[in-house]
């Protein structure tokens, strides 16, 4: 089986679009049990011939509980239990924020590997943004950009070496 790389992070930091990116059009499985209240989507990434199996964790619903909260908490035990690698994924443009800081507190107690990706570092002139996320405690973020394909080379680079 293929190692799982889950990402992970608060609404509207582009997980979805860094997944994209990722997979191409490899979505491999959706897989929607019965009972169980969350869909997962899955993708197949690849880097210099390792090839891994990605979850956007934002695809995931609760019912009846949709408050954002418990929607991160529930995305980051997901990672936690599942992953064998965790991109934890924030917006360089708004900040480090609350949420980011809930997400990262689940994200300690993981024992796996977190890759903290700051995206919407759209140029150069945006690399500053990454610095005030080294107080997270992930080591050093990497700037990516998904609307512009910037970082995605550097950021699987990191992920892959983690596998
Ligand atoms: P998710 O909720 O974390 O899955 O985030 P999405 O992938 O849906 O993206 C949220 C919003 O951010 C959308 O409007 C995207 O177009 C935008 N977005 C995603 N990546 C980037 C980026 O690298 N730069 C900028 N400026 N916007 C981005
Ligand atoms: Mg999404």
């Amino acid at each position: 089986a293929r190692p799982i790389v889950a990402i992970v992070g608060r609404p509207n930091v582009g997980k979805s679009t860094i997944f994209n990116r990722i997979i191409g059009d490899r979505l491999a499985i959706v897989e929607d049990k019965p009972g169980v209240t969350r869909d997962r989507i899955y993708g197949i990434g690849e880097w210099m011939g390792t090839s891994f199996s990605v979850i956007d964790t934002g695809g995931i619903e609760i019912d009846g509980a949709d408050e954002m909260l418990k929607s991160i908490r529930m995305q980051a035990e997901l990672a936690i239990e599942e992953a064998d690698a965790i991109v934890f994924m924030v917006d360089g443009k708004a900040g480090l924020t609350g949420s980011d800081s809930e997400v990262a507190q689940m994200l300690y107690r993981a024992k796996k590997p977190v890759i903290l990706a700051v995206n919407k570092v759209d140029n150069l002139k945006r690399q500053d943004d990454i610095y005030e996320f080294y107080t997270l405690g992930f080591g050093d973020p990497i700037g990516i950009s998904g609307s512009h394909g910037i970082g995605i080379g550097d950021l699987l680079e990191a992920v892959v070496t983690n596998l």
